[in-house]
């Protein structure tokens, strides 16, 4: 065995009897995701158990972050990056993954849908909005509980909405 253990040479090293893997280097806190290496956003615990469609014997009392990368499979990540639950491990269809599925809601806890606002009037959509406002302001809804983002959706709401209504400028020559 070649491997080394962590103590300086003065204290011996290079003729540590202890095997390798007796050794646990203190994990990193990196708060990126660790398959598409993004910032994460924090989530309360209660958020990632109210998510999960796999066992809650898998979650850990460390602090998980929620990756928002369209295109990552990862929805929730421990701190340290060793523990990921992707999009099949999740109740829900997570809208920052399809921004654009019409069965994907946007505002989980008064369940509107994308495809919903997209068939929409502009004037339908106001009216959402103001419905999601008036349950907000009534305390009925449940962000950390329904919504995988674990916060509000409203900027989720407005942000959907100024995409259908102004979709990107088309060059003209
Ligand atoms: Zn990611």
């Amino acid at each position: 065995m070649t491997d080394s253990c962590c103590c300086p040479p003065e204290a011996g090293n290079a003729v540590c009897e202890l095997p390798a893997q007796s050794f646990h280097r203190p994990p990193r806190a990196t708060h990126t995701c660790p398959v598409c290496g993004e910032r994460g956003k924090p989530v309360l615990g209660q958020t990632v158990k109210a998510l999960l469609s796999v066992s809650l014997r898998a979650v850990q009392e460390v602090k998980y972050l929620f990756c928002k990368t369209q295109t990552c499979p990862v929805v929730y990540f421990s701190p340290d990056g060793e523990q990921t639950f992707t999009i099949e491990q999740v109740r829900e269809r997570v809208y920052q993954k399809e921004p654009d599925g019409d069965d994907v809601f946007v505002c989980y806890c008064f369940r509107h849908t994308v495809g919903e606002l997209r068939a929409a009037s502009p004037e339908s959509r106001r009216i959402i909005v103001d419905d999601i406002n008036t349950g907000i302001n009534a305390g009925q809804c449940a962000c950390d509980l329904r919504n995988p983002q674990g916060s509000c959706c409203l900027g989720n709401v407005r942000g959907l909405i100024k995409r259908i209504e102004a979709p990107p400028a088309v060059m003209v020559k």
